[in-house]
Formats: structure tokens, C-alpha cells, sequence
């Protein structure tokens, strides 16, 4: 059993019906399909083949839309790419032109508006910069810091800076719409998520949809308190984030992300060069292997692989080495940490639903429990039972396949579909055969049901039963 979930972005090296089926097995929970690459055609395909792998492996996998948001990027180059050679001067200007050695375009109009004199402009995930030295209309005239190699549609940082951008871009809508309307998506991510705004925007347009906020500007983490209250989950998105604020900051971030979104019951997503190595190179390195284990310790509910599986030449390597990664931290770590009691306030907040969790998981570590089962119509207790971290599997029986998705990520949340219960007796019974069918349990176990009774009642019942 593995609580930690896996979400993998699918891209070239992952996207054949095959691979799809071998990551499944391999551990995928959720595939993540980033719209700032690939088309409509593509993304539709991707989901299709995610889709019927999961049904054929009768396994929930969540499809996580992520959307590209107001990201900066400069165009296209009339050779695809030139050098930017130490001390040069350099043009980055909003007239929409072919790029060369001398000037390239950006794609955000108000560029030249935003930026001032002495500014640093990084290019290329930071491996590049540049210095401001004048505006000069729809122009931004900068001196090169650093140089190097610069491709077709590379990104642009401006650390500290806020910009007037739009949080949804006309492309992020119709994105966004595609996903919740046409691929039936089970999550979206929001990128560059300034404020608490930004995700209740997003939130207006998803129709219920849950979205998570990615964070990954300075103004998303001085409004973390606000934006982990409107999000639905939260993304600690590494790669923008150290280019923003300086990959120094990112560990301690990181840590106060998850603090915060753990308390409030919401499901944290820690991404970005966890296993980047393996892009290139089957084993991982000692560093790398010790921040999977890390972002485990720290709380998150799931880590993400970015080009590890959409681009690397080792996607299965990767999904099996995280895999094992987290068995191995989560069968010497969880094993020795209590569980989480939460204060009493959040307890009378919330009544009965969270008492019944709180006292499921209590019992689980105090008893030979072998599972918690519950029966959940909206995903809610699979969410509670997971957010007090019980050390034995949660096996959240639900009728809709989209709530058995979106629980796909939630920590230790194993879901199920199946029709409801109408006797008590029957959901204990349904619950024996699935936790034996399973392997879970055998005839002597015992195991806690978790559910609201009579059936449209909240949570309100906590059982133990031995089979
Ligand atoms: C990131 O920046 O870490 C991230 C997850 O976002 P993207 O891959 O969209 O750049």
C-alpha cells in the first residue's frame, strides 16, 4: 500500500495506449495534461486512451487539466534560435516580428508598459538574463548578463514585478472549457495564481470542477492564506516558483504550502524536478531521491513528474522509482508518527463528519485495523478520513466515477464504484467481499466502516467489525 500519490504529465514519451496502460500499473493516480503544449486533437486523444486504460485496469485515475495561464514567452526565431552573446544589447518588443540576434517579440502587449529601467529580465526557466537599459515605445532595449542558447516560445520572468495581466487568458478560457465540458476533466490547475480572486474566477467558469491553484509568484505566496481558502487543492509549482523568488527560498516554501494546505483538509500537489536526472538517466540522483522522500515527510497528498514522463526517455523508470521511493519512506515514516489530532475548534466546526474521521483514524492506530471503509456520494469523508493520515488504506466506496477520480489523489484514498447500500447490513457486507475480492482483509481481520445512516444522512456512523 502506498498513501503518497503519483501524478505524471503525458506528453511524446507517454502517449501511446500501451505506455498509458504501463504507467497505471507502474503507479500513475493521475495523468496531467499540459495545455501549454499540444493541441485540442492531442489533448482529447490523451484522455481517451487515460480513460479506457483505467477502465480496462478497473483502477481510478484522475485527468488533470492544467492550463497555461499568463505566462510571458518570447516568439519565434527566423533560424529557431540564436545565441545571446555576453554584454550585447538585446530587444524584447511587443511588434509582432520574426526574431533574430538583435530583437525578438514577446506575447504580452503591455510588456514595455510594465517593465522599468534596471530591471532583471530571466529567460529560459532563468538560465539566461537580462538587464534593462531603456523603453523606447513598444520596445524594451536590454543588455545581456548571462547569454546563452535561446529557442522558439522560451519563458520570461520578471522576479518582483507584478504584472497587469489577466489571470485567465482568451486561450486559458477556451482551454478551460474544452476541458470541463469536452474531457469530462477531473481536475484543473491554474497557473500564476496572483490572489484569491484568480481561483474563484476560475472556480465561476469550472462548474464545479475543482481547481487547483498553482503557486508559483511572490504575490501568490504573500496570499496563501486566502488562496489555499478558495482553492479546492494547491500545486507547489518548483519550476516557476525558484525562478521567481530564487531556488534558495523553495525547500522552506514549500514546507509552510503544505502546513497550510494540510490544515485545512485540502489536497497539496508538490511538483516540478522531483526525478529530473531520469529524463536523461535510468537511476535518479541521491539528491533527487531524498526530495520525493522529503516532499513525503513534509505532507503532500501527491508528487508530480513533469518531463520525466511526458518527454524523458525512462517514463516507466521514473513512475517505478518514485513508487518505490515513497513505499520505502512511507513503511519507516508514517509507522512511527502518530496521527494527526486535530484541535478541538475544527472539531465542533465541522461535527459530526469530522469526529466520525478523527475517532476512525484514533481507532485504527489503537486496534490491528487492517482498513477504513466508507461509502461517500460527494468525496467529502474519503477527503476527511484522508486529511487525519491513518496508516491503513481508506477505501472510499462511491457511485459516481468522477468522485472515485477526483479521490484518485487524495493521500491513502483507494476508490471504489459501486451502487449504494440500502440496509447497514449490506454495506457491511459489501464492505467484507470488496476488502477480501481485494486482498486487504481475510476472514479474522477487522476493519472501521465510516458513513452517514440512514443513507441521507451526513456522516454519522463509525463501526468496527471484524469479518
Ligand atoms: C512549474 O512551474 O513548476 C509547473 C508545474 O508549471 P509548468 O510545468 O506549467 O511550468
Amino acid at each position: 500500500m502506498r498513501h503518497a500519490k503519483i501524478v505524471c504529465t503525458l506528453g511524446p514519451a507517454s502517449a501511446t495506449p500501451e505506455m498509458v496502460e504501463a504507467l497505471i500499473v507502474a503507479g500513475m493516480d493521475c495523468a496531467r495534461l499540459n495545455f501549454s503544449h499540444g493541441d485540442h486533437e492531442t489533448h482529447r486523444k490523451t484522455t481517451k486512451m487515460v480513460r479506457e486504460a483505467a477502465a480496462k485496469l478497473r483502477k481510478s485515475v484522475a485527468i488533470l487539466s492544467d492550463l497555461t495561464g499568463p505566462k510571458i514567452r518570447v516568439g519565434r526565431f527566423k533560424n529557431d534560435k540564436i545565441i545571446l552573446e555576453q554584454d550585447a544589447e538585446f530587444t524584447l518588443t511587443v511588434r509582432k516580428i520574426l526574431g533574430n540576434d538583435k530583437e525578438v517579440s514577446v506575447n504580452y502587449p503591455d510588456f514595455a508598459k510594465d517593465l522599468r529601467e534596471g530591471m532583471d529580465v530571466l529567460l529560459d526557466d532563468g538560465l539566461l538574463r537580462l538587464r534593462t537599459l531603456r523603453i523606447e515605445g513598444d520596445d524594451v532595449i536590454c543588455r545581456v548578463e548571462v547569454g546563452g542558447e535561446l529557442s522558439n516560445n522560451k519563458g520570461i520572468n520578471i522576479p518582483g514585478t507584478p504584472l497587469s495581466t489577466p489571470s485567465l487568458t482568451a486561450k486559458d478560457r477556451e482551454d478551460l472549457d474544452f476541458a470541463v465540458g469536452e474531457l469530462k476533466t477531473d481536475y484543473l490547475a491554474l497557473s500564476f495564481v496572483r490572489t484569491a480572486d484568480d481561483v474563484k474566477q476560475a472556480q465561476h467558469l469550472a462548474h464545479g470542477t475543482p481547481v487547483i491553484a498553482k503557486i508559483e509568484k511572490p504575490e501568490a505566496i504573500d496570499n496563501l492564506a486566502a488562496i489555499a481558502d478558495a482553492a479546492d487543492a494547491v500545486m507547489i509549482a518548483r519550476g516557476d516558483l525558484g525562478v521567481e523568488v530564487g531556488s534558495e527560498r523553495v525547500p522552506v516554501i514549500q514546507k509552510k504550502i503544505i502546513r497550510e494546505v494540510n490544515k485545512r483538509n485540502k489536497i497539496v500537489i508538490t511538483a516540478t524536478q522531483m526525478l529530473d536526472s531520469m529524463i536523461r538517466n535510468p537511476r535518479p540522483t541521491r539528491a533527487e531521491a531524498a526530495d520525493v522522500a522529503n516532499a513525503v515527510i513534509d505532507g503532500s497528498d501527491a508528487l508530480m513528474l513533469s518531463a520525466e514522463t511526458a518527454s524523458g526517455r525512462y517514463p516507466l523508470e521514473s513512475v517505478r522509482m518514485m513508487d518505490a521511493i515513497i513505499r520505502e519512506v512511507e513503511s519507516e515514516v508514517i509507522s512511527e508518527t502518530p496521527d494527526r489530532v486535530k484541535p478541538e475548534t475544527q472539531i465542533s466546526d465541522l461535527g459530526f463528519p469530522n469526529a466520525a474521521a478523527g475517532a476512525a483514524a484514533l481507532l485504527s492506530s489503537a486496534l490491528p485495523i487492517k482498513a477504513i471503509v466508507t461509502f461517500t456520494r460527494d468525496g467529502r469523508t474519503g477527503n476527511l478520513l484522508s486529511s487525519y493520515r491513518p496508516r491503513v488504506p481508506i477505501i472510499a466506496i462511491t457511485t459516481e466515477p468522477s468522485v472515485a477520480n477526483t479521490l484518485a489523489v487524495n493521500w491513502g484514498v483507494v476508490p471504489y464504484v459501486d451502487i449504494p447500500p440500502t440496509e447497514l447490513s449490506e454495506a457491511l457486507r459489501m464492505a467484507t467481499s470488496l476488502l477480501v475480492r481485494e486482498k486487504f482483509c481475510k476472514k479474522g481481520d477487522a476493519f472501521v466502516l465510516v458513513l452517514g445512516w440512514p443513507p441521507s444522512a451526513a456522516t454519522n456512523t463509525v463501526k468496527l467489525h471484524q469479518i
